[in-house]
C-alpha cells in the first residue's frame, strides 16, 4: 500500500464488534483477565499497552518502514508523551560513559536534555557539523555508542546527507547507533530507517498531530532485538502518552500528505518573496537554488517542507518589530500546525542555547507555514516586513 493509504488505515481497523471505523479512544487503565496471567488479547495494564496507542504505534512504524516492510520485514512503533520523553527513553539505551555524537545544531531542547541532565548520569556528549560527513567521521570514538542527528535543523535547516552518514557510522568499529529526529521532515518527506539509520524520532507535537493540539513523541525501529529492549524502557520508564493523546495524533496523521504537500506550496511561495525582498538579508529553505545542500535536500526529501527561516537586516530589534507586527502568523513556539507561526528562535525556542556553540543569530525569524490562503500570508509578511 502507497502512503496515503497507509496514513488511514495502518495500524486502524474497524471495531469487530460494532464496526466503529475510528479507532475508539480506550479510556481504561486495566484489563479484565481470563485467569491468573491469561490476559484476553495480551492487555493487563496501560501504561504496558493500550488499544489506542497501539493502532497509533502500528500505524507510525507503517509509516517510517515504508518499503522496508515489504523489503525487510518489519518496522516498529512506539509512542510517547512527548518527543523529549522519546528521546530520553532512546537514551536509556547507554549505560554510563557511553560518548554521544550529536549534530551541532539539534533542537534546544534536545540540548539541554543532553548537556544539563544527561551529562550529570556519566554520559559523554561532544557535538559536530554532521552536514560534513567527514566531521562525524573525525568525532567518533572508540567510546561512541550513539550518533545523533536532525535534518533539516531547526532554525537554519541543515541538511545532513543520512546515508552517508549512516555508512562512516556503520564502519565504525563499535557500530553506534544512528539516530535521526524526523520531526521537520516527517515520513511522507523523508524516510531515515530506508537510508540506514537505527532508530528515527519523531516530537508528534508537531506535524505527526498537525493541529496544535497534543503534545507526543514517537521511536520508530527496524530491528527486532533493538525494539524489544525500547519497549522494555516504555514500559519500565513509563513516559507514554495517554489514549485520548493518541487519538488525536491518529486522526492527524491521516491528512498528513495533503497538508505537508500544501505546506511545501505555501512555503515556496514565501520564500521567492522574502528572496527578493530588500529588508531581507538572506533566506534559508533546503530546496531553494541559494541552499548550499539543496541537491542532498532534493534527494533524501521528497519535498522542502513548511518551515522557512530568514535573516531580517536590522539585527534583533528589527526581527522583534517584524514578529510582533504580524496579524496571521502568531507569534509562538512550536510548529507544525494548520495555522502559521512566527517567532525569534534567539529570544524564544533557542534561549536555552545562548552563549553555547548552539548559539542563533538573533536576526533570524522562523515561520512555520501553515495551510492559510497563500496570498494571505505574503500580504502578511510583507506588512510587518514594512516595521523592520
Ligand atoms: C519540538 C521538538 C522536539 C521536542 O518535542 P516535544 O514534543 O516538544 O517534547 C524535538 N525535536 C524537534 C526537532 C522538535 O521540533
Amino acid at each position: 500500500m502507497k502512503f496515503e493509504t497507509l496514513a488511514i488505515h495502518a495500524g486502524q481497523e474497524p471495531d469487530p464488534n460494532n464496526g466503529a471505523v475510528m479507532t475508539p479512544v480506550y479510556f481504561t487503565s486495566t484489563y479484565m483477565q481470563d485467569g491468573v496471567g491469561r490476559p484476553r488479547q495480551g492487555y493487563e495494564y496501560s501504561r504496558t499497552m493500550n488499544p489506542t496507542r497501539k493502532a497509533l504505534q502500528d500505524c507510525l512504524a507503517a509509516l517510517e518502514g515504508g518499503s522496508l516492510r515489504q523489503a525487510q520485514g518489519e518496522a516498529f512503533g512506539l509512542a510517547f508523551a512527548s518527543g523529549l520523553a522519546a528521546t530520553d527513553t532512546v537514551l536509556r539505551l547507554l549505560s554510563v560513559d557511553a560518548h554521544v555524537l550529536a549534530g551541532n545544531d539539534v533542537y534546544g531542547g534536545t540540548f539541554r536534555l543532553f548537556d544539563k541532565i544527561l551529562r550529570r548520569f556519566n554520559l559523554d556528549f561532544t557535538f559536530a557539523d554532521t552536514t560534513d560527513p567527514e566531521s562525524v567521521a573525525d568525532a567518533l570514538t572508540p567510546s561512541t555508542r550513539l550518533v545523533w542527528l536532525e535534518t533539516p535543523t531547526n532554525p537554519y535547516l541543515r541538511i545532513t546527507d543520512i546515508r552517508a552518514v549512516a555508512e562512516i557510522v556503520h564502519a565504525h568499529a563499535n557500530k553506534p547507533l544512528l539516530v535521526v529526529d524526523n520531526t521537520f521532515a516527517t515520513p511522507y518527506l523523508q524516510r531515515p530507517l530506508e537510508l540506514g539509520a537505527d532508530i528515527v524520532v519523531h516530537s508528534m507535537t508537531k506535524y505527526l498531530g498537525g493541529h496544535s493540539d497534543v503534545v507526543g513523541g514517537a521511536v520508530v525501529v527496524k530491528d527486532k532485538e533493538l525494539a524489544d529492549r525500547l519497549y522494555f524502557l516504555q514500559n519500565a520508564v513509563g513516559a507514554v502518552p495517554g489514549p485520548m493523546d493518541c487519538f488525536l495524533v491518529l486522526r492527524g496523521i491521516k491528512t498528513l500528505p495533503l497538508r505537508m504537500e500544501r505546506h511545501y506550496e505555501n512555503a515556496m511561495a514565501i520564500v521567492d518573496f522574502l528572496a527578493n525582498h530588500p529588508k531581507v538579508e538572506k533566506v534559508i529553505y533546503p530546496f531553494h537554488t541559494s541552499h548550499p545542500q539543496q541537491k542532498v535536500a532534493q534527494h533524501q526529501m521528497k519535498n522542502g517542507g513548511g518551515m522557512v527561516s530568514f535573516i531580517v537586516k536590522g539585527g534583533k530589534e528589527a526581527a522583534i518589530r517584524v514578529v510582533e507586527a504580524t496579524k496571521i502568523f502568531a507569534l509562538a513556539e512550536s510548529l507544525g500546525g494548520v495555522e502559521s507561526l512566527i517567532e525569534v528562535p534567539a529570544a524564544m525556542t533557542h534561549l536555552s542555547v545562548v552563549g553555547s556553540q548552539l548559539e542563533v543569530d538573533p536576526a533570524l525569524i522562523r515561520l512555520s507555514v501553515g495551510l492559510e490562503h497563500q496570498s494571505d500570508l505574503i500580504e502578511d509578511i510583507k506588512q510587518a516586513l514594512e516595521k523592520a
